[in-house]
């Protein structure tokens, strides 16, 4: 890789597009002071990234732009264009010129463009770093500071000797691999935050599909035992109802026709009631049958009388004799009448002793008075006339007696017979009443079954629509379930049984909770692969990390052993030069660790030795490497660096610069006056040194030194006229003595 030409366009100094090319490897730049020349270092600086605004002697980005004179305006902005001869690849880029290109706003804003095209300035650090251009800018020493590997803090040491054996490349990338693993750790802690996040959840839908699954089972459990249920219930209610039937026809039927039974006899009943009608008819006939019987006895007295009369008339004829006492007649009388009271309540034969027993009462009363009272005088035929009416009469009246006593006679026993017969009809109803009670009983024994039954079919419509709400249709396909055929002989309370199990059941699939399933499983399954998908990350986060660790480890490793030997390399060239330039003497590098309190931490603490060694709290404390450097000049006993000369400090610096540049040629070196300090003799040795580099690496001289100038193949000289712009010219050696000192 080769420097070909710098372009300065409002840097600075340099209001005018000016251009720098590099045909030789050693190339000066002279110029009177404040010309511009230090400009052109620092257009190096800026153009390959530096940051630090102070080691470009500005405080803001503005203070790089041309800022105007008198007669030419200030500019917008600054740029510098570097142009690289790549043909040999040193810039991992495939192009045979490669060209960096920094400008710089007003407003403060940079712009780096590679080959033309936007890009970021670690892109630029990253490509540089490769080729051993690295931003400690090692190679590139300004003004008065040729010292500042002397001056610099050991660590800061250790970084410019790093950058200069071209390790900044390496640093780079393990810089990028540790950025690269916490950004890992990162990601790991927050898909692991995630993960952790989506646990809790993860496990509610567990238990939620377990729920779910247990619910389903219990759902097909309950479908089958629903099923059964309903089937047992629908046979029971079915045979139930058509028994019910069949027992109940027969009492129905004797029923109703009991109801004829008795709705028959009782209008039967109703037609024997004329025997009132009887009893008046029998009261008649027997009145009349009394009247008959007075008027017989009467008749009869009369026919005795008149026989009496004949008798008495026959024995008058002969003498009459006697009289009756009074008292005779009197008990006559009341014995006829009591006799005659008697007969009146008799009928039939009693009644005939009866009126015979008057006859002879009468006859022997008559007989007795006919002996005392003198009869009247009546003829014979007259008295057996009288008496033949009177039998007549009586004949008659007997006869009508008779017949009047016989009607009666007839009518009792039609009454009497009626009596038996409306008796019988009145058992039969009874018996019929209480038949159709008993009958009544077993249907109201009938009706209760009924009663019951329709309760079951009720509360059968009501458990259908149950097992439809907890079973959806699938509940209405119970009639399918085929039964094991013990349902005939099987025990209601079999079934109420496997009711109550289904209660239990049905309440256990409600407990379940396993409502909205099918959202649940959903949400279950994305979970499952959300859950899933952060796994994977977080193994392949683990694998990457685990990648970066080795390759951290790997380039430590290199950075470790290139270091060393770096170290050691460098060491032998120091050495050697520090030797050629103090006629003898030693220098050498040394590795230091410093212990250094974090940020945050006392400055005070690190000032006291004993605290600084008790420091062992990991936390605060960083270890830093660092380089030290160690001299011993001939016939001289330094305590410490401060303590050297000027010009002995150039020189050890120099020593040192050289001895990098040596072991790790960078591609180009811009040395700004960095031998201003050195005497004509070590200004030859100088002279000796840059053309020894030169071999190896291009060099860009600024200097008043006309030992220098002699060395370089191209001259330009910087002028600055009245404007206050630079400007370039090619001098010839002859005309550069002019500025040499
Ligand atoms: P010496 O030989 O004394 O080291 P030099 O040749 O290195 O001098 P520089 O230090 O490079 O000179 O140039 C300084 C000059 O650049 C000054 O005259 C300064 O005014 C000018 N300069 C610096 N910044 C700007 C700017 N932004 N605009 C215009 N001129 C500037």
């Amino acid at each position: 890789m080769r420097l070909k030409t710098i372009e300065l366009s409002g840097f600075k100094s340099f209001a005018k597009k000016t251009e720098l090319e590099f045909g030789a490897s050693i190339t000066a730049v002279v110029g009177p002071n404040g010309s511009g020349k230090s400009n052109i270092a620092e257009s190096f600086r800026f153009v390959l990234g530096e940051q630090s605004m102070k080691s470009m002697r500005g405080k803001r980005g503005e203070d790089l732009i041309w800022n105007g004179s008198g007669s030419v305006p200030r500019a917008g902005r600054a740029s510098v264009k570097l142009i690289f001869d790549n043909t040999d690849r040193a810039l991992n880029l495939d192009f045979d010129e490669v060209t960096l290109e920094r400008t710089v706003h007003r407003d403060g804003g940079n712009d780096y463009r590679l080959n033309g095209s936007i890009v970021r300035l670690r892109d630029i650090a990253e490509l540089l770093a490769q080729a051993n251009i690295g931003a400690s800018g090692h190679h590139i020493i300004s003004q008065g500071e040729a010292d500042r590997v002397l001056t610099a803090s050991a660590p800061e040491r250790r970084e410019m000797i790093e950058d200069a054996l071209g390790l900044t490349a390496f640093l780079y990338k393990r810089e990028e691999a540790e950025r690269k693993i916490e950004k890992t750790a990162e990601n790991m802690r927050e898909v692991e935050s995630a993960r952790r996040e989506l646990l809790p959840h993860l496990k509610f839908l567990q238990s939620q599909v377990k729920k779910i699954e247990e619910g389903e089972k219990l759902r097909d459990e309950l479908s089958v035992k629903y099923a059964e249920y309903l089937k047992r219930e629908s046979v029971y209610l079915k045979h139930a109802e058509t028994m019910l039937q069949e027992d109940r026809d027969e009492p129905a039927r004797q029923h109703a026709a009991l109801n004829a039974t008795i709705e028959h006899i009782r209008h039967e009943l109703s037609r024997t009631h004329s025997k009132d009608a009887k009893a008046q008819e029998l009261m008649q006939l027997e009145e009349e049958g009394r009247n008959a019987r007075q008027r017989r006895e009467h008749l009869s007295r009369d026919l005795g009388r008149i026989e009496g009369e004949i008798a008495a008339a026959a024995r008058l004829s002969q003498t009459i004799e006697g009289s009756v006492p009074a008292s005779q007649a009197q008990e006559f009388a009341e014995r006829t009448l009591q006799e005659l009271e008697e007969a009146l309540n008799l009928d039939g034969q009693p009644l005939k002793a009866k009126l015979q027993a008057l006859v002879v009462l009468a006859t022997e009363f008559m007989r007795r008075i006919q002996k005392r009272v003198a009869p009247e005088v009546v003829s014979k035929e007259e008295l057996q006339a009288k008496k033949s009416a009177l039998e007549a009469q009586l004949a008659e009246l007997t006869a009508d007696e008779t017949r009047v006593r016989s009607a009666v006679d007839a009518l009792r026993q039609k009454i009497d017979s009626e009596k038996d017969a409306s008796r019988e009809a009145e058992r039969e109803l009874f018996q019929t009443m209480a038949k159709r009670s008993e009958l009544e009983a077993t249907l109201s024994a009938m009706q209760s079954r009924a009663d019951l039954l329709a309760r079951e079919r009720e509360a059968f419509v009501r458990e259908l629509a149950e097992a439809g709400a907890a079973l959806g249709r699938a509940a209405a396909e119970y009639d399918s379930f085929v039964l094991d055929g013990t349902e005939a002989d099987e025990d209601r309370s079999a079934q109420e049984e496997r009711r109550r199990k289904l209660e239990r059941m049905k309440i256990r699939l409600e407990e379940s909770g396993a409502i909205g399933s099918d959202d649940i499983l959903k949400e279950f399954k994305e979970t499952t692969e959300r859950e899933q998908f952060l796994m994977r990350e977080l193994a392949d986060l683990e694998a990457s990390s685990q990648k970066l660790k080795e390759l951290i480890e790997d380039l430590t490793r290199t950075l470790e052993v290139r270091f060393d030997d770096g170290v050691a390399k460098i060491n032998t060239q120091f050495d050697s030069f520090f030797k050629l330039m103090f006629d003898g003497g030693s220098a050498s590098l040394v590795t230091v660790k410093e212990k250094k309190l974090r940020r945050g931490a006392e400055r005070s603490d690190l000032e006291s030795p004993e605290l600084r060694s008790d420091l062992t709290d990991e936390e605060d404390v960083e270890v830093q490497e660092g380089i030290d450097i160690q001299l011993s000049l001939p016939h001289k006993r330094v305590k410490g660096i401060h303590m050297l000369s000027g010009g002995e400090r150039a020189l050890i610096s120099i020593a040192l610069i050289f001895a990098m540049s040596q072991v790790n040629p960078p591609p180009f070196l811009i040395l700004d006056e960095t031998e201003a300090a050195l005497d004509e003799a070590n200004s030859r040795r100088y002279g000796d040194m840059i053309e020894n580099l030169a071999k190896k690496s291009q060099l860009i001289l600024i200097t008043h030194n006309r030992e220098t100038m002699s060395r370089a193949g191209v001259l330009y000289g910087i002028t600055m006229g009245n404007d206050g712009i630079s400007k370039l010219l090619s001098v010839k050696f002859e005309e550069a003595l002019a500025v040499a000192k």
